[in-house]
């Protein structure tokens, strides 16, 4: 196994998690197999328990980890599934040697920092480096190992000391260390000081980057890398310009051209093929060439801060791709709808598609129906997903079955019809992991409509019978009310295993009307969008029918 360990300097949201992804996407093109391993150096156990204001959208996984954002990231770009155990946090290793010292493991010896913490960290990566997470399940060649928060961080300094021991208990031939900093133009110079102190800050702690990814407005120049060269104790071709492209899915061919896998072979001495990124090529450059627009609106709660539905906005681009669009995507606060601010409502009645993520508390939820009722009624795309979903039930019990007073416990634990409640088996105490999480089948059990039609939903998704979606939730659709909401129009075509949970809705004669109570936006790739997003991006495009026919 090779690791490559990913550092970064200067300030956060760098882009350090697409550096690292378009490397492991070039070395997959170079026949390698990739995995991925995550360092956050804070004492939650996991980001299940952080506001996405502070720290952007939770992550799901297969296995129900509640992790950083950046797994998914990787998950996208290479292709790959990844589980909790890839996702290192301060609260999960402090946690295991804690329960491990509880059980007397340690046999009377003092535990401390270092060597306990630090052993344990190894331990963990070494492990989880060689847990299959490609399709065929093969152990990988190479796994990446992404050090979060910034070097120089007290948190982080017991993983770097980790990790400074780690290249020797592995071999300095399987380690190499790289790290990713800021190039900032100002006066038309491209400054290199932050660069300077950021790797001297890594030396000071007995590592010395191999390869330093540099982020800039503007393509670095000869002189700006020989002197990061001569300050920074590395070859100038080892410094590797990565400035902003016209997507991020050019950032593996800027990395191609710049011999990135040529640098990491020499000290490495992997078998490389020469790289072939196929399709991937295609796709990010044939995209900035697209002039048609699609124009869609997402009505949430945490706007002020896009990467809490990072995503979902990932869902629709790699659908607008599938669909030949530039994405233009609107945002609107849920609850401008609630207060008629006309701004908002004109983006929804402009916008070619809605669609309502998930989210938790009471907040905006009364917009998010009101949003529900206009594309019901003005036959508008809409996909809803979770709470998004969840609107769709309460608004149709409201508004079509006359169920006054129908809502979510979650918002009204008095309701007078309780059509979404609370799922008996959660924990209501006790809010770590404890929702339902991860991968659950989904059935099509009532696939065909009155008129012989087929769900559209069941089409977009390969008119497989069961399919496999990750889940974040703990609220449901009221079994009691199940049979009154299908015959009454809005079909529950989606249900768990055992028939009792909804999990699909969709409104037959309308021309895309979709609920889903699981995360489609958790495992949409660039070449192989989400079913229900491409299904709203293909109806948004007026695409639709033609693609369900070509099926
Ligand atoms: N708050 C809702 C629930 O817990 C929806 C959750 C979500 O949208 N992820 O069921």
């Amino acid at each position: 196994m090779k690791y490559i360990v990913v550092t970064g300097g200067v300030v956060s949201g760098l882009g350090k998690g697409v550096t690292i992804s378009s490397m492991g996407r070039l070395l997959q093109a170079c026949g390698l197999r990739v995995t991925a391993i995550k360092i956050d150096p804070y004492l939650n156990v996991d980001a299940g328990t952080m506001s996405p204001f502070e720290h952007g959208e939770v992550f799901v996984l297969d296995d129900g980890g509640e992790t950083d954002l950046d797994l998914g990231n990787y998950e996208r770009f290479l292709n790959i599934h990844l589980s909790q155990d890839h996702n290192i946090t301060t609260g999960k290793i402090y946690r295991h040697v804690i329960l491990k010292e509880r059980r007397g493991d340690y046999l009377g010896k003092t535990v401390q920092v270092v060597p306990h913490i630090t052993n344990e960290i190894q331990d963990w990566i070494e492990r989880v480096a060689k847990i299959p997470t490609s399709e065929d399940g093969k152990e990988a060649d190479v796994c990446l190992v992404e050090v979060g928060g910034t070097v120089g961080d007290i948190e982080s300094s017991v993983f770097l000391e980790a990790l400074r021991q780690f290249q020797f208990r592995v071999g300095t031939e399987n380690f190499l260390l790289s790290f990713v900093s800021l190039v900032p133009v100002i006066s038309e110079e491209q400054k290199t000081k932050p660069t300077q102190h950021g790797v001297k800050d890594l030396r000071s702690l007995g590592l010395s980057p191999s390869i330093i990814f540099c982020r800039s407005t503007e393509e670095l120049s000869e002189p700006t890398k020989q002197k990061i060269s001569d300050f920074c104790h590395v070859p100038a071709n080892n410094v590797l310009s990565v400035h902003d492209v016209k997507n991020i899915y050019q950032v593996p061919l800027l990395l191609e051209t710049q011999n990135l896998h040529q640098l990491l072979q020499a000290q490495l001495k992997f078998d490389l093929k020469s790289p072939d990124l196929g399709n991937w090529k295609t796709m990010a450059n044939n995209m900035s060439s697209w002039t048609d627009t699609v124009q869609i609106c997402l009505i949430g709660k945490y706007t002020g801060l896009q990467d809490s539905y990072l995503s979902i906005i990932k869902s629709l681009r790699h659908a607008a791709i599938a669909c030949e669009h530039k994405l233009d995507l609107q945002w609107v606060e849920a609850t401008d709808l609630e207060n008629n601010v006309d701004e908002a409502w004109d983006k929804v009645k402009k916008a070619q598609g809605i669609i309502v993520p998930g989210g938790f508390g009471n907040r905006g939820f009364e917009g998010k129906i009101l949003a529900a009722q206009y594309c019901r009624e003005n036959k508008k795309p809409y996909l809803g997903v979770c709470l998004g979903f969840q609107a769709v039930v309460v608004e149709y019990c409201r508004n079509v079955l006359n169920l006054e007073g129908a809502n979510s416990t979650e918002f009204d634990e008095s309701a007078k019809h309780q059509v979404v409640f609370f799922m008996p088996e959660i924990d209501k105490t006790t809010m770590g992991g404890t929702m339902r999480l991860g991968s659950r089948v989904t059935k099509f059990t009532h696939p065909t409509f009155d008129d012989g039609s087929i769900s559209i939903t069941k089409q977009l998704y390969g008119n497989k019978d069961v399919i496999h979606e990750r889940h974040r939730h703990r609220y449901e659709v009221n079994p009691e009310y199940v049979d009154q909401i299908h015959e009454g129009g809005l079909k529950l075509v989606g249900r768990d295993e055992t028939g009792e949970r909804m999990e699909v809705a969709e409104l037959p004669g309308h021309p895309y009307y979709v609920g889903a109570q699981y995360h489609p936006e958790f495992k949409s790739r660039p070449l192989a969008p989400s079913p229900p997003f491409h299904g709203l991006l293909l109806a948004a495009t007026g695409k639709l029918d033609g693609y369900l026919k070509s099926l």
